[in-house]
């Protein structure tokens, strides 16, 4: 018996609103999971979270946040402490060398306080495009891009928002697709879709909130 035709599934520009509007949905609440009180605290959170849970991070930040409380303090760490002390978040020595260079950067150009503007906060040790548009839009509510991390790159190209693999083009094909104002919180639905329901292995399309526009299996 011959199977019916799928119907043909709407472009990417026509199904973002969709996505967007799902995704709203299902997780009314947009913010990081990361835990914080100001933005040193979310800049050493999110360079500790490369690689490593939200979960894991918001495990050592307490004791770290406890002993170096400002960048200040955070520019005369032992290393060795410091390395023992986030060791478990992986990558620790590369992190720690990034932790202090990043706080030292933090005294000597920008009085110790975390800078509101792109450049400058790339300009630190260990901040790269993610970070800073974390830092920028959870602090600050500054959105000047969409950030673009694992999650985000897998479900941007499972949804085909996105064609490449490259974070800077993924986040450029974004910020067409999705309203400026909705780019913080549009992030923080993606990683939380991508980390509840559509896994790296084995996503859970039969209960995803935007399966009806996803081309893995919708056709909307
Ligand atoms: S339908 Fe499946 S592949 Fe598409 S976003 Fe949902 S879980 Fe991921």
């Amino acid at each position: 018996m011959k199977r019916a035709a799928r119907p043909k599934l709407a472009s990417a520009k026509e199904r973002a609103p969709l996505i967007l509007a799902r995704l709203k949905a299902a997780y009314p609440e947009a913010s990081t999971a990361l835990d914080f009180e100001n933005a040193y605290q979310l800049l050493v959170a999110t360079i500790l979270s490369a690689q490593c849970t939200d979960t894991r991070v918001n495990m050592v930040t307490p004791e770290v946040f406890r002993r170096f409380p400002n960048p200040a303090v955070m520019a005369r760490a032992r290393r060795a402490l410091l390395e023992r002390l986030i060791q478990s978040t992986g990558f620790f020595r590369n992190k720690a060398k990034n932790l202090i260079g990043a706080a030292r950067h933090l005294v000597d150009e920008f009085g110790g306080r975390v800078p509101r503007g792109m450049d400058e906060l790339l300009s630190l040790p260990g901040v790269a495009r993610k970070t800073a548009n974390v830092v920028r839009g959870e602090c600050f509510g500054l959105a000047d891009g969409v950030v673009v991390d694992t999650h985000v790159t897998r479900l941007a190209r499972r949804m085909g928002l996105t064609q490449h693999i490259d974070p800077v083009k993924i986040e450029r094909d974004l910020m067409e697709l999705i309203p400026q104002k909705e780019w913080i919180a549009f992030s923080h639905r993606m990683i939380r879709l991508g980390r509840t329901v559509c896994m790296a292995r084995n996503p859970a399309c039969p209960t995803c909130p935007v399966a009806f526009h996803c081309p893995k299996i919708g056709a909307g």
